[in-house]
């Protein structure tokens, strides 16, 4: 049956209910006394205290639909069928309650009796050394064993740093050939798009005491992460995250503010994927109250909300049009998100005010960027200088990050070092110039609140990489 996303978050979130699971609300994009994370990635981030047994959880089963940003995806986005910088995740959690034998049996009966997917297409992939977890697949639940993946420590065996730990049992659906690399090897694993995972198990049943040694844990837990917009592509047999009910819907609007249709073109279906998944993480990550800035999750915000903008530019929209495409990712959204309807005057007006910055320097900045290309061409040079990028961030407000991407389309690269050391050398005379403003006994806020280099600890490039395995 063809299910829609709301539909299917909430029969997620009921079938867990039915297990006796507390069904919590989603957590904040913006993580909560923890600065391991820039941006809540994965159900299980927020629920961290409840695994560490540093808070007592409400009750030992919990299930959620968590709201995910995942900036390590981003050049994957518009590419890929199966990611988005922002995404949600459907989650069962038990704090030394259940372990593997229950998690396996409802994964699989939620994907194959609720849901009534194809048994034949799913495959699971088990840790290479879990046993435990091959036995239930093939005796208990009835999966013939060259059907059962047996995978090393990248792929099933979750774990970060020393602390608890686990291998994990994923499972993978085959959305048939034409979805495939066409190489004679892909199959489960393979990185192209044809068998997509969809939900990975975690269990969580070791310590790592940071030397490599493992000890079982007195209490295990499971920990389970499924996109709901990948089981959304299955369910509703699409090519794409972005060919779901909802998703969709947007990205129509998109290529109807640019004139254009989908699917007639592929870069033109880049930027529309591209500019319909970060207007999604812009409007998620303003309505849970981070502010575009130079740092830390601002800065992501800001790098997203430009990035959608200069695509926009590509596709030839004129004019502003991310605030008109977040009142449509409200209206599709706040079914599972009502806070998004309440923040909406909120959500818009940042968004309004953050393009309006950005477009009054834009084609001025590229205009400039194409010139120093032209210069770039004729020098025979391939790499930009640090001072010029860090002119386009400081006067035309490019993001590095911006200004790599635009030149590497063209093989182009940026110095660095260079940028860093432009930047560093404006704060040192911005705070030149306040040590002698300060002498002069004038007021000091008020020459800080006009130039962000003072007040602004630049971190944005060395965070951004936020991304883990659930
Ligand atoms: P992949 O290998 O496809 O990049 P992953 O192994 O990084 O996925 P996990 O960290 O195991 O993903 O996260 C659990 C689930 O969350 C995945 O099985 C998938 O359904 C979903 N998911 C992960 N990353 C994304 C993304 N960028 N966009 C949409 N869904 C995602
Ligand atoms: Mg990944
Ligand atoms: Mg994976
Ligand atoms: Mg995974």
């Amino acid at each position: 049956k063809n299910y829609g996303v709301n539909e299917l978050r909430r029969m997620f979130l009921e079938f867990f209910e039915s297990k006796e699971h507390l069904a919590m609300k989603s957590f904040s994009l913006v993580p909560h006394n923890d600065n391991s994370l820039l941006l809540i990635n994965s159900g299980m981030a927020p629920l961290k205290p409840y695994f560490t047994g540093q808070e007592i959880p409400p009750r030992r089963r919990v299930t959620t639909c968590q709201k995910c940003i995942r900036t390590g995806d981003i050049e994957n986005v518009g590419k890929t069928a199966r990611h988005g910088t922002f995404f949600e995740m459907l989650g069962n959690f038990s704090f030394g309650d259940y372990f593997k034998d229950e998690a396996i049996h409802w994964s699989w009966e939620f994907l194959t009796g609720v849901i009534g997917l194809d048994p034949d297409r799913l495959y699971p992939s088990v840790y290479l050394e879990d046993d435990e977890a091959f036995e239930i697949w093939n005796k208990k639940i009835g999966i013939a064993p060259e059907r059962i993946f047996r995978f090393g420590k990248a792929d099933n065996f979750w774990e970060h740093g020393a602390g608890p730990c686990g291998p994990c049992s994923e499972i993978y659906y085959d959305r048939g050939e034409k979805y495939g690399c066409g190489s004679p090897d892909c199959t489960v694993g393979c990185d192209c798009d044809r068998y997509m995972e969809v939900w990975n198990n975690v269990f969580t049943q070791f310590e790592n005491d940071g030397h490599g040694n493992y000890e079982e844990l007195a209490q295990k837990n499971i920990d389970t992460g499924m996109g709901l917009e990948r089981l959304a592509v299955v369910v509703q047999d699409v090519d794409s995250i972005f060919d779901v009910d909802t998703i969709k819907a947007l990205l129509n609007r998109v290529a109807a503010l640019a004139r254009t249709e989908y699917k007639k073109n592929a870069d033109v279906d880049v930027s529309l994927r591209l500019i319909t998944d970060h207007v999604r993480s812009c409007t998620f990550m303003i309505s849970d109250g981070i502010m575009p800035s130079n740092e830390g999750r601002g800065y992501v915000l800001r790098r997203l909300l430009r990035r959608a903008a200069r695509h926009g530019r590509l596709l030839g929209i004129e004019g502003k049009f991310l605030a008109d495409l977040s009142t449509t990712v409200i209206e599709l959204s706040k079914d599972g998100y009502p806070e998004l309807e309440e923040k909406k005057a909120m959500i818009l007006k940042v968004l309004t005010q953050e393009e309006d910055k950005f477009n009054k320097t834009i084609d001025q900045g590229l205009a400039i960027l194409g010139e120093l290309e032209e210069e770039m061409v004729k020098k025979g040079e391939t790499i930009l200088s640090g001072e010029n990028a860090f002119k386009l961030y400081d006067t035309y407000g490019f993001p590095l990050d911006l200004t790599l991407e635009i030149l590497e389309e063209k093989n182009f690269g940026v110095d660095e070092e260079g940028f860093k050391a432009a930047m560093q050398k404006q704060r040192e005379t911005a705070r030149n110039a306040r040590k002698t403003t300060n002498y002069m006994g004038a007021d000091v806020t008020v020459y800080q609140s006009i130039d962000p280099a003072i007040t602004t600890e630049f971190i944005g490039y060395d965070k951004l990489i936020c991304d883990s395995k659930i």
